[in-house]
Order: C-alpha cells, then structure tokens, then sequence
C-alpha cells in the first residue's frame, strides 16, 4: 500500500524526527510513533513502529546491540510511544522495503498492557467498543483514511464554493426557535429562557442572500432529536449549505452537481492511499457531472411499475425507503427528485408558477438514500406569511426571519447537503457513524 502523508515538520524540538514514509536507505534518521507490534525470534527481533505517514521495521540483532537498547525495545508494552535513532538500510523483506538499525531507543509515553482495542486490528471490535476507544480506533489504517478522506472532501467542496463566489459564513446553533418547530427539536435552557439547538441554517442562510453577500455557504452542525437510531440518522450531523440570491432550482441544482462531483475529485486526485485502505481504489469513479432530474410525478410511476410495493403510490405520498431502494437499483447513480408535490415541502419552498400543488422542491439521491433536500425559496412576504399559517406555525415566532422579507429580498435558491451522508455513500459504509469521529445518538452523548 502507498504510504499516508507524512505532516511537515513544524519547528521544534520535537520536530526533530523524520515521517517513516520518507525514510530512505543509506539516511540516519530518528522516528517517533507507536509500537504496532514486537516480534521476537531469538537472535534478532523486530519491533514495528507506527506514525502518521505508515510503519517501518526496527531490526534488534541481539549480539550486535546494546543489552539495555535490546531490553528495552522488547519489553515496551504495544502501542507506547517511542523514539529510535539509527541508521536506515535495505531490507527487502521489510514492509517498506527498508528497516532501521537503532542506536538510541526512548520510551516517550508508555501504554498499559492490557488494551480495550487492538490498534493493529488483528482482533476485531464492535462499532460501539470503537466509538468508544476512538483514540485508539483511528490508530488503524482504515478507521483514519475515513477522516482523511472527510477532510479532503470538506476542502473539495469549499474550494468549489469559493470557485462559484460564495461567501463562507458561520450561524447560531442556539436559537429561540426552529427552522421548522416540531419535536425534532432539542430544547435548551438560555440564561432562564427556553431556546433550542439549530435543526437548519434555512433562515439564516436565506437572511444572507438578501445581505449584500448575496451567495453564501455554510459547513456546520446541525440538530435533530431524530425518533429512531438508524444506520443513516445522526442526531447531531454537519450540513453543508449553500444559499444564492437571482438564481432559480435548477441553478441551484446545477451548484450542486459541481460541488458533489468536485467533492469525488478532491478525494479521487488527494486521496488514492486512503481509498486503497479502504480497498475502494478499484471501483471508485467520480460521477460525470450531471444527474438526471426526474419529476416526482414521473418517480411515483416509476416506482409502481417496479412492483416492489405492495400498495401503488399516489400523487401526495412521500417515497418509502423500499421505494427509494428500487429506484436506486433502477437507476444506478445519483439522480433528482424534482417538483415534490408543495403540501410535503416546508413552508419556504416556492411553488411552481403554474401550479401551487407543485413545488420547486427537489432531492438529490444516492442509489442507496436522500443525500440533499433543496428548491427556489418563497421571497415575496404575503406568500411566505400565509405559508407559515398553512404549515401551523406561528409567523410572529419568526419575525426576525419574514421582516427582511419586506426590505428587498431577491429570488433564491439553495439546499442542505448532509456531508456524512455524502461521505458513507462514497465510501459504501454501512453505518453513517463510520464516518463521525463521534457520533452523538439515541444511546450515545460521551465521548
Ligand atoms: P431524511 O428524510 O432522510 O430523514 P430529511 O428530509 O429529514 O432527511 P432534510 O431536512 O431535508 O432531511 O436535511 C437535508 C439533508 O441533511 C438530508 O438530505 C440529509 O443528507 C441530511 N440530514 C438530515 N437529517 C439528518 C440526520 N439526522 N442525520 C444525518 N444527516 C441528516
Ligand atoms: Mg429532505
């Protein structure tokens, strides 16, 4: 496997050490990580050491060496930090094709002996006795190509947010009251005053495309006391926004088919190791670019005609997950789910011109699940009131947001794009928790 990244060095002195990725045959290095494993032979021994970039082989030949270096390199318990100078020479049958003769040897932090989990993965654990230990957990090689490979898409996407002139902006995540009220709401208690945490940026977002930044985007968490643990719910998830004014859904689309795709090239073109741990690099392909946008009406035939629910939909049903399931194999890629019928869509999608039972509301779909919920906002301030009262909720509860309906505010367009969702249906984990260093739900508030 290729080597990870190796971390410049930062200046120091404990900086004073060479990544074990970059060490070559015929250079006197020092090397600082974890014992991944010691081997004892008799005469010769080998301790593996492991560090941010992959693991190289510290060879003990027993005659040759100092018996307190010897000593202490076999009897470090596994996963303490050390710190070996010496000299680096071939060896093919190394895993990195070169090994390290030690002249000094540090114990640096010692580990207990007994471990709640094998970092080396030769015994494997449960997701709960990993989320647990994550520590310990992301000192394995695919557990921490997930991160790498997060923040390789997390750096893709705002790249392509900056190369589309959006503005990179920061909300509340307490708030006095929902985007969308309900009991997916987590209350909070605020110097006395009931509040709640932010199940959306939507109104702030919108607020901003009024501002004078016009295009804005968002990647921050987001709050939902979600009914079920699922494989695919979290209960604190990161969102990734984007909100412009003067553009319609279909432009809004368009941004999005960018960002996704620019979020598979990011980690296609500055994450190959990483997919190779994970034993994706064979079957990973970024999408071309664009998906196909299907109305809701054209869906709902086309699941009938699949066969795969007991009862035929009807105009107004949501899709059921056996639903989205057979569409998802019919279809094979990403595809939109456009003009949702307007009474299951909130309040702040626009209908269509033509039709107020249709709406500009749109899906994104992963074969597998949802991944974006977007549309063209309601700007015009009778219409967005009077939708307040249709969904039951209060208007005066949210007069800071339809206020700045009545001082200019632009036709928009955006959407909400779950990026842990983004990143398990890239990576086809099975468990959205895989991809969350840690998860917060039903069962779990600590670590
Ligand atoms: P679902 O129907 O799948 O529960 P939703 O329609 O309630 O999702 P939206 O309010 O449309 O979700 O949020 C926009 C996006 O945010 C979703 O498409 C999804 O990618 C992500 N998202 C929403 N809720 C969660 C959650 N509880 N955990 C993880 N991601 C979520
Ligand atoms: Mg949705």
């Amino acid at each position: 496997m290729a080597a990870f990244k190796a971390a410049p060095p930062i200046p120091g002195s404990m900086q004073d050490r060479t990544f074990t990725a970059l060490a070559e045959a015929g250079d006197d290095v020092t090397v600082a990580g974890w014992v991944h494993e010691v081997r004892d032979l008799g005469g010769i021994a080998f301790l593996i050491l492991r560090d941010k970039a992959g693991k190289i082989q510290v060879k003990f030949e027993k005659d040759e060496l100092d018996d307190e270096l010897v000593e202490t390199g076999l009897s470090v318990h596994r996963e303490s930090v050390i710190r070996v100078s010496g000299s680096v020479e071939e060896e093919p049958r190394a895993p990195t094709g070169v090994e390290v003769t030690p002249d000094t040897l540090e114990v640096v932090a010692e580990a207990d002996p007994e471990l709640p989990l094998d970092p080396s993965g030769k015994v494997d654990a449960e997701l709960s006795t990993r989320l647990d230990n994550r520590t310990l957990d992301l000192r394995k090689d695919e557990p921490k190509a997930i991160f790498e490979i997060r923040a390789a898409v997390l750096q893709a996407v705002r790249e392509a947010f900056r190369d589309h002139g959006s503005t990179e902006i920061n909300t509340p995540k307490i708030v006095a009251t929902g985007t969308e009220g309900g009991t997916e709401l987590f209350p909070i208690t605020y110097f006395g005053q009931e509040a709640f945490m932010n199940q959306s940026p939507q109104l702030f977002k919108q607020l901003m495309v009024g501002s004078g930044l016009e295009r804005v985007f968002e990647i921050g968490p987001i709050f939902r006391a979600e009914e079920h643990n699922t494989p695919r719910h979290l209960n604190e998830a990161t969102s990734i926004d984007f909100e412009s004014a003067f553009i319609d859904a279909d432009g809004a689309m368009d941004v999005l088919e960018a960002v996704v795709t620019a979020a598979y090239e990011g980690v296609w073109e500055n994450a190959q190791p990483e997919l190779e741990a994970l034993d994706r690099a064979d079957d990973f392909t970024v999408p071309d670019g664009e998906f196909e946008r299907i109305p809701y009406e054209e869906i709902i035939e086309m699941v009938n005609a699949t066969g795969a629910l007991d009862e035929q939909l009807v105009w107004g049903d949501d899709l059921p997950t056996e639903a989205e399931k057979a569409l998802g194999e019919e279809l094979g890629e990403h595809y939109f789910i456009t003009n949702w019928p307007s009474e299951v869509k909130p309040f702040y999608i626009k209908d269509t011109d033509d039709d107020p039972a249709v709406s500009t509301g749109f899906d994104l779909m992963h074969p597998r699940l949802e991944l974006v919920s977007g549309g063209q906002r309601e700007h015009r301030y009778e219409k967005l009131i009077a939708g307040f009262e249709q969904q039951g909720l209060d208007p005066e509860a949210f007069e800071y947001y339809t206020k700045m309906f009545r001082y200019g505010m632009p036709p928009h367009a955006g959407w909400g794009l779950g990026a842990e969702r983004l990143i398990m249906t890239m990576l086809d984990l099975d468990n959205i928790r895989e991809a969350v260093i840690f998860p917060r739900d039903r069962q779990r508030l600590s670590p």
